[in-house]
């Protein structure tokens, strides 16, 4: 599956806002955004005046970088959202939040959505006691999502799990840190996504 490669501090400062892809450094006073809070690039201090396709195109951009998506799946997650019953934009983010990856992260087993991918994809997470290594898996209520017993050990989880100390778990899922496992308590709402998002203007910019 392609991925982007590039610097993720370059997709925060296009943003225009923290979307917090590098764990730890995202935290600390060395995260780009607080030092150079302007597009990247040659002209990226210029001010213009944006059009709405520029409000709504930035808005999906983000949303699609901040859960580390390529166009092609975020486009077929948006199609998914639209043939589902109720308001398409928090269908969205309902099916972007109920990710494997993103419950992984959400759950402090990794530093970030990128990391917890890679965990998913080397075999170290589990659904309901069975190794899944797709990260676009979804999580149901009542699933609950462990680190493999042989796994539990990786300097990296471990660090990872008491960064996440600082991160609050959201509601709908219960951590059992001491077990390395989790809880899907109840599906996500739209309240409970703190993240500054404007879904509607994704929803605009795919109806056009
Ligand atoms: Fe974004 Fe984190 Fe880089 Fe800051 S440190 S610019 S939040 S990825």
């Amino acid at each position: 599956m392609a991925r982007y490669r590039g610097s993720v501090c370059r997709l925060c400062r296009r943003e225009g806002q923290k979307l917090f892809l590098k764990g730890d450094r995202c935290y600390s006073d060395k995260c780009a955004v607080e030092r150079r809070g302007f597009p990247p690039g040659q002209h990226g201090q210029r001010r213009g005046k944006v059009s709405d396709y520029g409000l709504q195109l930035r808005e999906k951009q983000k949303v699609k970088r901040m859960y580390g998506l390529m166009e092609s799946q975020f486009r077929l997650t948006y199609k998914r959202a639209a043939h589902m019953k109720g308001v398409t934009g928090h269908n969205l983010l309902f099916l972007l939040e109920t990710r494997l990856d993103n419950v992984a992260y959400r759950l402090g087993f990794a530093n970030s959505r990128n990391q917890a991918r890679q965990l998913v994809r080397h075999g170290h997470v589990m659904i309901n006691g069975r190794r899944t290594n797709i990260p676009s898996a979804r999580v149901k209520v009542g699933d609950v999502v462990a680190i493999r017993e042989q796994s539990r050990e990786s300097e990296q989880i471990q660090i990872a799990m008491e960064a996440a100390a600082r991160r609050t778990v959201p509601s709908w899922l219960e951590l059992e840190a001491k077990e390395f496992k989790g809880e899907v308590k109840a599906l996500p709402t739209r309240e409970e996504l703190t993240m500054p998002m404007q879904e509607q203007l994704i929803v605009e910019l795919y109806s056009r």
